[in-house]
């Protein structure tokens, strides 16, 4: 019997913006403070449960909808499930939110501007020289959030701790997590 009651933390925004490691501090300090944590990273997750599917709207739609699929799951038995890939559609997002009790719901926000020059995966000069094409935010859209439950501005203002801090107080005011 798990008497933890589950919530699905959905990280959105674009490439380089943080999610991973954003996702990386709270899911080590939820399992700090006892609960059970999963994390479905986007880039992880096209290896295995949606290895084969492409950047076309409908599969970008797909693999998310995949990804929500499996945190409703886990939210269902108890688990704190983490979703931290780019879903650049805010009407799969909030079909998602949509299924599931315990939703919440962290931009990461970062200018374009701020991505090309951090490039942490050498993506964003590829893309802007067109080697590769339908990247997220360059030459595919992305819909930002109207109202998240949290927002982190990672283009320098936060570090990644104080962006972690914030979706643990937001957890925390929400009661969906204990206090320490
Ligand atoms: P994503 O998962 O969104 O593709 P990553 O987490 O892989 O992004 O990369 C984010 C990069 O931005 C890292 O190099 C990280 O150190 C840096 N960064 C700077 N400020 C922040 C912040 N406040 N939160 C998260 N990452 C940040």
């Amino acid at each position: 019997m798990c008497n933890q009651n589950g919530f699905t933390l959905w990280f959105t925004g674009l490439s380089g913006a943080g999610k991973s490691t954003i996702s990386e501090i709270v899911s080590e300090e939820l399992r700090r403070r006892g609960l059970l944590v999963e994390v479905l990273d986007g880039d992880v997750v096209r290896t295995h449960l949606s290895k084969g599917l492409g950047f076309s709207k409908e599969d970008r739609d797909t693999n998310i909808r995949r990804i929500g699929w499996v945190c409703e799951i886990l939210s269902r038995n108890g688990v704190a499930a983490i979703g931290a890939a780019i879903s650049p559609y805010r009407e799969i997002r909030d079909e998602i939110r949509g299924r599931i009790e315990r939703f919440v719901e962290v931009y990461v926000e970062c200018s374009i501007e701020k991505l090309t020059e951090r490039d942490v995966k050498g993506l964003y000069q590829k893309a802007l020289n067109g080697e590769i094409k339908h990247f997220t935010g360059v030459s595919d859209p992305y819909e930002p959030p109207l109202t998240p439950e949290v927002i982190c501005h990672t283009d320098g203002r936060e570090t990644p701790e104080q962006s972690a801090a914030k979706v643990l107080a937001k957890l925390e005011a929400m009661q969906y997590i204990p206090a320490t």
